[in-house]
């Protein structure tokens, strides 16, 4: 038989125990008073155990996301207040800057003579949570242009799916000759300055995305056709306006643009994709350098 710990194990024991584990410890009475307050507690939440004993938990702990009208509904229900830290993975340092943390956390309870007391348990995952947001970030961005790459591009769509959404996809004109005349590096310009173009034009935007090559995507939430095909036109008059590279050899550049403006809600990805596809086609047959739209009414 497997023996437990034995029972007459010191509390000294325990307490290094509790001194040591990677996790913020804090035990509050049924007063939420906080009675025991470990060191890991005072690195993440930034305040010393001789502050700490005798304050209110929620006093000492915030969910990041709370607004001053919860906070003073927080101080007066004490026992909600503490619910809402357990509850949050986002809490505030109590540090003046209020920096934002993020913990996984859990509680347990003992009643002890009609008493009860509280342990919960915080662990600081701030950093991967900040390393997996920035991988993700990464995973969904054109690093030549920083705007979104396709994955992130159609991610977005998906999201923004039950509206009304126009859709439309810019291609340069004779990219290729422009990056076998003037060289790959010049052609890497090129995008950068179509990318930059497109943050001006578009500020507001649902996505921006290089969908691969000289290839771009770009939602919005559907306004009037005349008001889409304006804003267009302009995008498309400030890139051949525009000269890419530095003074001394500016280089030209033209776009053709193919919108699918949809006045339905919940037009699929695949169909306003194909819609602007072939609106970019007519466009491109049409002598580059413009725009064309299709309109889906059903
Ligand atoms: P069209 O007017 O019909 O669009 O003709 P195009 O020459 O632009 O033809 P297309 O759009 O099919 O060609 C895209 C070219 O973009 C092909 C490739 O040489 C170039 N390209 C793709 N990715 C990159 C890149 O990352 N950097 C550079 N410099 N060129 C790229
Ligand atoms: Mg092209």
């Amino acid at each position: 038989m497997k023996e437990n710990l034995p029972s007459q194990l010191p509390w000294q024991f325990y307490q290094q125990i509790l001194e040591k584990i990677p996790e913020a410890v804090i035990v509050f009475d049924e007063n939420q008073v906080i009675r025991y307050w470990n060191p890991r507690a005072e690195a993440i939440f930034g305040v010393s155990n001789d502050d700490a004993l005798g304050q209110a938990v929620f006093s000492l702990l915030a969910p990041a996301a709370e607004s001053s009208a919860t906070q003073a509904k927080v101080c007066e229900e004490a026992e909600e207040a503490c619910s809402q830290v357990f509850h949050s993975s986002q809490l505030r340092r109590h540090d003046g800057k209020g920096t934002k943390i993020y913990v996984n956390s859990s509680t347990t309870s003992i009643a002890i003579e009609s008493l009860q007391w509280t342990a919960a348990f915080f662990l600081d995952v701030t950093v991967e949570r900040n390393q997996t947001r920035r991988l993700a970030r990464a995973a969904a961005t054109d690093p030549l242009s920083g705007l979104l790459n396709r994955r992130g591009f159609q991610d977005q769509l998906e999201q923004h799916l039950s509206g009304k959404l126009t859709l439309a996809i810019v291609d340069a004109d004779n990219f290729k000759k422009l990056n076998d005349t003037y060289g790959h590096e010049a052609g890497d310009n090129g995008i950068q300055f179509i990318a930059g173009i497109l943050r001006g034009c578009f500020p507001d935007a649902l996505c921006l995305a290089r969908l691969g090559g000289d290839e771009f995507g770009v939602v919005t939430r559907t306004a009037s056709a005349q008001e889409t095909e304006i804003a267009f036109e302009q995008f498309i008059l400030q890139v051949s306006n525009g000269a890419v590279g530095d003074a001394r050899t500016p280089l030209k550049l033209t776009v053709s643009v193919g919108v699918a403006i949809s006045n339905v809600e919940g037009t699929s990805a695949r169909e306003l994709l194909t819609t602007a596809d072939r609106a970019l086609y007519a466009a491109k047959e049409a002598g580059r350098n413009q725009l064309k739209a299709n309109v889906i009414n059903v």
